[in-house]
C-alpha cells in the first residue's frame, strides 16, 4: 500500500428525459393473485422504480407489503407466501407528486367506515391541495404527502352507503389524470379519469376446471397480460368504474366522458413497444412516428442510427421509409444502477459515457442519421452528438420523433419546469448550435398525430408540445419561461 488515500465519489446517473410515472395492477380471483400482480409489476417496471407494493385479500382482510427498490428486488419467495390471496392489487412507483420516501408509496391501504380498502394511483390529480386544505380545516389528518391519499379521504366522508357509489362520488371530486386500481376483500375496483390521460387495460384468464370464474385482470399496459397469460379484452373507458366481484363484472359510469384527451407521450416513449395503449399497438406509432419523420425531415445520410433504447422503435421507421440502411452505432450497458462512483480525475461527458459507448467501426467517415425520441433539457444530446464525432462521424444529423417539449406535464409525468426545457426557451436553430449538430429536425405536431392515429378511436392530450392543457389548473409558477422573472 503505498499510504495515499483516493477519495471515490458516488454521483447520481443523471437523466435528461421526462421520467414515467407509475404503473398499476389488478387480479380478482386467482388462486396465486400475488405472484400474478408480481409478474404484472415486474412486466411493468419500466413505469416506475423507485418503489413497489402489492395488497391481497384471503377473502376476509387485506394485507399488505410496500418497500423502496425494485419489485424482483422487494419481493421475495418468503414475503410473497405471506401475501397469500384471491384477489391482489400492486403499484410500481416512480413519484411525481409527495416525498420519494416509503410512506408514499403505494397502495396505500386503510381501514374505514366503508370497510377495509387499499388504493393504487398512475396519474395526478391537480385539485389535491385545494380539497386537502379544505379537508385539514375540517380536521382530517393525512398520513402521506401524496395527492392519492384525498381520494382515499374522499371515498371513507363520502354520504353513499355502498363502497361503489362513495367511490363513484369521491372521483367526481377530483380533477385530473388518474388510472386507479382499488381492494376491498371481496371485491376489485377499476377506474379511469373522464379524459382518459393514462391508459388502464382490461384482460382475462379462462377459468381453470377447478375454478368457478375467469380471473379478471388490469394493468396499466397489456405487456402485463402476456407475462401471466391474460387475454386483452378492452379499455376501461374514460369516466367509468368497472366493479368486479363474486356476482361477475359490473360497470358504472360515475361521470360523463369529456373530450378525451390520452397522453401521446405514451406512444412516443413512455409504453413498451410490445404493449397496447389506448387500443393500439405502441410499436405501430413508433414506427409511423419515425416514417413519418423522414417524409417530413430527410436527411442526405449514409446511416440511420438510433440512440438506445428510446430512439430505436422510430429509427426502424425512419430507415424502412428513407431507405438508408439501420446501424446500431451506439451500444447502451443495460447494467448500471442509479449511482457511480466517478473517477477522481474527471472524465468528460462521463456520465453518459457509462451508458453508452459508441461503434467506431461502424461510424468512422459516415454521415450519420442520428434518431431520438426527445429533447428536454438538451444537456444529454449534447453528448451524445460529441460522442458520435468523438467516434469519427462525418456529419451528425439529429431527428427527434416528436415537436419540441416546450411545456411541463402535470398529468403524472415528472418533467422539468419551462425554464429547464430547452425548447421552451430557444429556436430550433439554437438547439441544434447547442448540441453541435449538423443538422436538427423535429417532428411536426400534425405529423406525430397522425402516426398516432389521433381523432380515430382516441383523441389525444399534446399539452407539453403545445402549452394547451385540456384542464383549467395548472401551476403557473411551473410554466413561467425561462426570461421571466419569479414575482
Ligand atoms: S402534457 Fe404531455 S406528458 Fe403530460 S399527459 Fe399531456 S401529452 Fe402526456
Amino acid at each position: 500500500m503505498s499510504g495515499v488515500v483516493v477519495w471515490l465519489r458516488a454521483k447520481l446517473i443523471p437523466s435528461d428525459k421526462f421520467r414515467d410515472e407509475c404503473g398499476v395492477v389488478a387480479i380478482y380471483s386467482h388462486p396465486e393473485a400475488e405472484t400474478l400482480a408480481y409478474l404484472g409489476l415486474h412486466a411493468l417496471q419500466h413505469r416506475g422504480q423507485e418503489s413497489a407494493g402489492i395488497v391481497t385479500s384471503d377473502g376476509l382482510s387485506l394485507h399488505i407489503h410496500k418497500s423502496m427498490g425494485l419489485v424482483a428486488d422487494i419481493f421475495t419467495e418468503k414475503k410473497l407466501s405471506r401475501l397469500r390471496g384471491t384477489l391482489a392489487i400492486g403499484h410500481t412507483r416512480y413519484s411525481t407528486t409527495g416525498d420519494s420516501a416509503l410512506l408514499n408509496a403505494q397502495p396505500i391501504m386503510v381501514q374505514s367506515n366503508k370497510g377495509m380498502m387499499a388504493l393504487a394511483h398512475n396519474g395526478n390529480l391537480v385539485n389535491a391541495q385545494e380539497i386537502r386544505g379544505r379537508m385539514e380545516a375540517q380536521g382530517s389528518i393525512f398520513q402521506t404527502s401524496s395527492d392519492t391519499e384525498v381520494i382515499v379521504h374522499l371515498i371513507a366522508q363520502s354520504r353513499e352507503h355502498t363502497l361503489p357509489e362513495a367511490i363513484a362520488d369521491a372521483l367526481r371530486c377530483v380533477e385530473g389524470a388518474f388510472s386507479l386500481v382499488m381492494i376491498s376483500p371481496d371485491r376489485i375496483f377499476a377506474a379511469r379519469d373522464p379524459r382518459g390521460f393514462r391508459p388502464l387495460a382490461m384482460g382475462r384468464i379462462p377459468a381453470q376446471l377447478d375454478q368457478l370464474q375467469d380471473t379478471i385482470v388490469f394493468a396499466s399496459e397489456t405487456c402485463a397480460f402476456d407475462l401471466v397469460g391474460a387475454n386483452y379484452e378492452r379499455e376501461v373507458k374514460p369516466g367509468e368504474l368497472v366493479i368486479v366481484g363474486p356476482e361477475g363484472t359490473a360497470s358504472l359510469f360515475y361521470a360523463p366522458a369529456l373530450a378525451q384527451s390520452s397522453c401521446i407521450f405514451e406512444h412516443v416513449y413512455f409504453s413498451r413497444p410490445d404493449s397496447r395503449v389506448f387500443g393500439r399497438p405502441v410499436q405501430e406509432s413508433r414506427e409511423q412516428l419515425g416514417r413519418q419523420l423522414a417524409i417530413e425531415a430527410p436527411a442526405d445520410a449514409d446511416l440511420v442510427v438510433p440512440v438506445p433504447d428510446s430512439g430505436v422503435t422510430a429509427a426502424m421507421g425512419y430507415a424502412a421509409e428513407s431507405g438508408i440502411p439501420l446501424r446500431f452505432g451506439l451500444i447502451r450497458n443495460h447494467y448500471v444502477g442509479r449511482t457511480f462512483i466517478e473517477p477522481q480525475q474527471s472524465v468528460r461527458d462521463f456520465g453518459v459515457k457509462l451508458k453508452l459507448n459508441p461503434v467506431r467501426s461502424l461510424l468512422e467517415g459516415r454521415r450519420v442519421v442520428l434518431i431520438d425520441d426527445s429533447i428536454v433539457r438538451g444537456t444529454t444530446s449534447r453528448k451524445i452528438v460529441r460522442m458520435v464525432r468523438g467516434a469519427g462521424a462525418k456529419e451528425v444529423h439529429m431527428r427527434i420523433s416528436c415537436p419540441p417539449t416546450i411545456s411541463p406535464c402535470f398529468y403524472g409525468v415528472d418533467t422539468p419546469r419551462k425554464k429547464e426545457l430547452i425548447a421552451a426557451n430557444n429556436s430550433v436553430e439554437e438547439i441544434r448550435k447547442y448540441i453541435g449538430a449538423d443538422s436538427l429536425s423535429y417532428l411536426s405536431l400534425e405529423g406525430m398525430k397522425k402516426a398516432c392515429h389521433d381523432g380515430e378511436k382516441t383523441t389525444y392530450c399534446t399539452a407539453c408540445y403545445t402549452g394547451k392543457y385540456p384542464t383549467n389548473l395548472v401551476d403557473v409558477e411551473e410554466i413561467l419561461p425561462a426570461t421571466v422573472e419569479k414575482p
